[in-house]
């Protein structure tokens, strides 16, 4: 099922699934019961775009610690929880927006119920996180090993359980540290299920291999019109990984918005210190919130093409560079000087 067809997950706080657009999440790494380090957490992440973040619930404090963050800040939250469903009926006491906890995993049926009923009530979305790494064992011996079967097989289960007290306000992951693998989960959990889908690659790493491992998994399903929320995991600060996520969305051209960068890799007729020189524009231009194109390009055989396509663009010589704005050529300038000069233009524009 492609994205827009999913149920929709519609509370006064959270959109997922069907018409809403695809969302970055990410998880603070905080102790939740530590409020003021937690809100200053979430804060950044929310400076950097996040639109959802997500809290691990592991203890009564972390759930009582709810209420009053949620006093502070101004994104969804989404309590982590594992095993006790009765830190999921605190937190949905507490205001909490969507819960993220494996019914099959919290004890009899009752206590399955209370957690439904609660969510219910209060119009807290569940969702179903399956882990390649925490498959049941059932499950493992009679497929042998994770496979995209065992895991849709395993979201079943816990459906099933939700869908037995009427709640079927359900979003699910299927998450695996293989690309191969998470990405053939995803595909037959579209096929199988009407939920919206979270994605992400899990235990990817640190920032660089992370954020490739994660670009080609969730890219590749975004791409085929699959997935409704991301969360880009790195062992890094998280709020890179809200940037990560973004990027995502752009290069998948499913987020509009914000400065697109241009330039070329170099090559031998390269004559400026372009690398320096894009890095540093690239740095310089990264936070405005303006919806344009910056091309740095090496040279003048292929590069006033991009930079003459850009708003602003810059095309090196020997020691010196074109400046360029919406096509218009506007001087030779000495290489320190293309930088200050293109942001100058950036700034002027803005203020005609
Ligand atoms: S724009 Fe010019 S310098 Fe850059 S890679 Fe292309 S040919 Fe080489």
């Amino acid at each position: 099922m492609k994205r827009e067809n999913t149920r929709e997950l519609q509370t006064p706080s959270l959109h997922i699934g069907g018409s809403a657009p695809v969302t970055v999440q990410t998880m603070c790494n905080t102790k939740t019961w530590d409020v003021e380090a937690t809100v200053r957490q979430i804060r950044a992440m929310r400076a950097a775009g996040a639109d959802i973040v997500r809290l691990a619930v592991p203890d009564t404090r972390s759930a009582m610690a709810i209420e009053q963050i949620k006093s502070e800040v101004d994104v969804p939250l989404v309590a982590d929880i594992h095993f006790d469903y009765r830190l999921a009926l605190l937190c949905a006491e507490r205001g909490i927006d969507k819960i993220r906890i494996n019914p099959g995993n919290i004890g009899d049926a009752e206590n399955v119920r209370k957690v439904a009923l609660a969510c219910r009530e209060r119009q807290i979305p569940i969702r179903i996180g399956v882990n390649a790494g925490s498959l049941e064992r059932r499950l493992l011996e009679k497929y042998g090993h994770p496979t995209p079967e065992a895991l849709v097989e395993s979201a079943q289960g816990h459906i099933d359980l939700l869908l037995a007290n009427g709640f079927e306000d359900i979003c699910l992951s299927m998450k695996s540290s293989s690309v191969p693998l998470t990405v053939a989960a995803y595909r037959l959990a579209s096929e199988c299920f009407p939920y919206p889908l979270h994605l992400g690659i899990t235990e990817t790493g640190t920032e660089w291999n992370g954020t490739i491992q994660s670009a080609v998994g969730i890219g590749t399903l975004l791409m085929e019109g699959i997935g409704n929320t991301i969360r880009v995991s790195l062992t890094a600060d998280p709020v890179r990984e809200v940037s990560a996520g973004i990027a995502i969305l752009k290069a998948a051209g499913l987020r509009k918005g914000g400065v697109r960068f241009v330039s070329c890799p170099t090559c031998g007729r390269t004559e400026i210190d372009l690398i320096s020189l894009a890095e540093k524009t690239e740095a310089a231009v990264r936070d405005l919130d303006r919806e344009i194109t910056v091309a740095v390009m090496g040279c003048v055989v292929n590069g006033p093409g991009e930079a003459r396509e850009a708003d602003f663009g810059i095309a090196g010589g020997k020691d010196r560079g074109l400046l360029f704005r919406k096509g218009e050529v506007l001087g030779t300038y000495p290489y320190e000087e293309l930088l200050p000069r293109l942001l100058d233009l950036i700034r002027e524009s803005s203020e005609s």
